[in-house]
């Protein structure tokens, strides 16, 4: 019969467009936006006042929630959700593992005459229980312990989740085990949130801004991803199982035309980003820009910046909801880092900066010396809290699979290093020659009196190598891996800035005292300090060099390359202090997320290396000996009639199924072997030894797949799978 690649291949030329096509003109974007939200719009309309209001501190202020008014809220959310056709409830929380997770309940309950009655309580809404026991919990909670709890968070909106038979009310909510601990990625944002807050209160109120609107860290992220046609996604178990592939010869074409980025969109993945644009719009999610990546097949999907938060959890769902609508189209969305060798791999910028709704965006540079004084102190807590905590930031982006990104052949390096721009690092090279006494010596800013050069506000030429960059208004966290939650990067860089915001302030109120007439000076010299200090870790040039490994180990910066290596940063000096100085994470809590992470990390690397295995057995194997046996046959036939034949393919083919054969046993054997004390040495072992018995497995099927008959060969190949149509 027909290879499933061959049949792939037919169903892909067979492609029809989806009929009927989406209508904008009857219901406008604007229209359909956040449609599915109850929002504080909706809230407004249907909620008393008083609730209303108590509801709207909570969400603002952050203010404790009223549980009085619990069992009001959720008989209006039910009602506008049984509108909408819902027929279940779910909570919906973050485990660990950077997933999503949910439990659906109905809202029907028998009336105890036959009939059935509609029932959602205030409790219901606040509190659920779901059976959470198979969610890596790090050590925290042992089985015979009680189940997790999720608890309803207020601050980010419930919302309708369609489905062509149904919709469904979800509940964005924390889960915790009943000890209190947090056993999910959304508790610590939250924590990490008030504690950057209260810092930020108190470097506003030196500047004399003493209002209590809340500054909330803002997040940005532009989502990488590629779109394979599901025939080939189906016909290839390494995508499907392990979101990667596993083997795959480079193909003649891969992206070195550039023809593809920034290229026309293909007509059928423009069907399906307007598709599921339509739905993120729906749900509240301001999806504002799309394109072409660098690789061929490789795509990008941004919103505009929200509170953290906000952004964490419609991050989440502009994830599950561009796999979903893929498969409408046909095709399978890949959010994994490094889908294809040899090829660029996704990341996900985190584009991060703070403010308020009085104050603004605090890492927006003024107009006023006083304002660009302060904007200054914002930035150079930034980079003090980067310098400082090189070693965190890097763990927070490790995983395995970015590992095929970061300190691979591609930008940005392991190396966390902080792009400021020339201007910018002119205006601190200034400020440093300044000096303490605020000397007004040529090429030398005086804080709080100079106004600053204008900064460029774009991007045009902005350096795409860093890690770590400033572009304008905000910094953009580059290492980030595209099947990441983005919850972890953004607790740690609320926590460090809030601890470096923390620093910065002590230091200017012992300074300042209670004369305001000395806020200038003491700027001077702080800032001044902060730049001496944390200038290695500014670097403007190329990350991508080999140059700059030389610099940066010259300069005495952390070049963590892998998971293995960067990791262990989690229990390293003065991590535990930060976390628990500013209720971010207990050490319990710390300790459950190493733990969980390079559980992750080994579960990983165990199904990648299994399907390996297994595939070189059950695929390449077989499709190399029959080519062996063909050239064989055809050997002994041509001989047979007294014609000599080259046998060097013959030759090559039985020496590459050798070297096939003997690395599958290593691989094997690698797999059985692991007899480690902790996870971090079972994790070493996997990186050191199962990693490159892989590689070598690897090496030897690509390799025949240049020498086997194309008809013969089982899986699709990296030219069908990337040149999406
Ligand atoms: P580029 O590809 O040039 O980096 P994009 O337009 O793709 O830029 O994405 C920039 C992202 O940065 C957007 O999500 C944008 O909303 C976000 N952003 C802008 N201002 C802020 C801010 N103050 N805080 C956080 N993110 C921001
Ligand atoms: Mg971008």
């Amino acid at each position: 019969g027909r290879s499933p690649r061959m049949a792939a291949i037919a169903a892909v030329t067979n492609y029809q467009p989806l009929s009927p096509p989406l209508d904008f003109t009857n219901t406008p974007a604007h229209v359909l936006f956040g449609q599915n939200v109850f929002s504080k719009s909706v809230m407004k309309d249907r909620l008393p006042k008083p609730i209303y209001k108590s509801l709207i501190k909570t969400i603002e202020a952050g203010e404790k929630l009223d549980p009085a008014i619990a069992d009001v809220v959720a008989s209006a959310m039910k009602d506008w959700a049984i509108e909408k056709g819902a027929t279940h409830y779910a909570h919906v929380f973050y485990p660990l593992t950077g997933a999503t997770a949910e439990k659906h309940d109905s809202f029907l309950s028998p009336d105890g005459n036959g009939g059935a009655v509609t029932e959602f309580s205030g409790k219901q809404l606040i509190q659920g229980e779901p059976d959470g026991s198979s969610f890596p919990t790090g050590g925290i909670r042992q089985t015979f312990e009680a189940r997790g709890y999720t608890i309803w968070d207020v601050t980010s909106p419930a919302y309708i989740l369609e489905n062509p038979n149904g919709t469904t009310l979800c509940i964005p909510t924390a889960f915790v085990s009943w000890t209190g601990e947090a056993l999910d990625k959304k508790t610590p944002v939250l924590r990490s949130m008030q504690a950057l807050n209260a810092q930020a209160q108190r470097i506003l109120k030196l500047f004399g801004h003493a209002d209590d609107s809340f500054v909330a860290s803002t997040a940005g992220p532009e989502q990488e991803y590629f779109l394979v046609d599901r025939h080939f996604y189906f016909a290839r178990p390494d995508l499907f199982t392990a979101g990667r592939s596993l083997f795959g010869a480079t193909p003649p074409k891969g992206q070195e035309f550039d023809d593809h980025y920034f290229g026309a969109i293909p007509e059928r993945v423009l069907a399906f980003m307007l598709d599921s644009e339509r739905e993120l719009l729906k749900l509240g999610i301001p999806i504002k820009t799309r394109h072409n990546e660098v690789a061929p097949g490789q795509f990008e999907i941004a919103p505009m910046f929200e509170s953290a938060n906000l952004a964490t959890d419609h991050q989440q769902l502009l994830m599950t909801t561009l796999k979903r609508v893929a498969e409408k189209y046909g095709m399978a969305c890949l959010t994994h880092e490094k889908p294809f060798a040899g090829v660029n791999g996704s990341g996900k910028h985190v584009n991060w900066s703070l403010g308020s709704s009085s104050q603004g965006n605090l890492l927006d540079p003024g107009e006023t010396p006083h304002e660009n004084a302060q904007f200054l102190v914002f930035c150079a807590a930034v980079i003090r809290a980067v310098y400082l905590n090189q070693g965190l930031l890097r763990a927070s982006v490790a995983t395995a699979g970015n590992d095929h990104r970061l300190g691979a052949n591609e930008a940005p390096p392991a190396i966390i290093s902080i792009f400021l721009g020339d201007q910018l690092t002119d205006v601190f090279e200034q400020i440093k020659g300044g000096g303490a006494n605020s000397s007004i010596a040529k090429g030398t800013l005086s804080v709080g009196v100079d106004v600053l050069p204008p900064l460029p506000k774009d991007a045009g030429d902005r350096n795409r190598t860093s890690p770590f960059a400033f572009t304008g208004n905000r910094f953009e966290f580059r290492a980030v891996g595209s099947n990441q939650s983005i919850a972890g990067p953004l607790v740690v860089m609320n926590t460090i800035i809030a601890e470096s915001l923390d620093y910065c302030a002590t230091k200017l109120e012992k300074a300042i005292g209670d004369d305001p007439s000395k806020l200038h000076g003491a700027l001077q010299s702080l800032l001044t300090e902060l730049i001496t200090e944390c200038e290695p870790i500014i670097f403007n040039g190329d990350g991508y060099s080999d140059a700059w490994h030389a610099e940066a180990e010259k300069r005495g910066l952390l070049n963590l390359k892998t998971t293995v290596d960067a990791l262990p940063e989690l229990e390293g000096p003065g991590v535990k202090e930060i976390f628990t100085k500013y209720g971010v994470l207990s050490e319990r809590e710390l300790e459950s997320r190493l733990e969980t992470y390079l559980e992750q990390y080994c579960l990983t690397i165990s199904v990648e290396a299994k399907l390996t295995v297994e595939m070189a057995k059950t695929l390449i194997f077989p499709a190399a000996v029959r080519y062996q046996s063909q050239l064989a046959s055809t050997c002994a036939n041509l001989a047979a009639v007294g014609i000599e034949f080259d046998t060097d393919t013959l030759e090559k083919i039985t020496e590459l199924v050798k070297g096939l054969q003997d690395s599958v046993a290593v691989l094997e054997k690698s797999l059985t072997d692991p007899d480690e004390q902790s996870t971090l040495d079972h994790a070493k072992y996997f990186a050191g030894d199962v990693l490159p018995a892989m590689a070598t497995v690897r090496k030897y099927a690509d390799l025949l797949e240049g020498w086997v008959a194309d008809d013969l060969w089982p899986l699709p190949t990296y030219q069908e799978m990337l040149f999406i149509k």
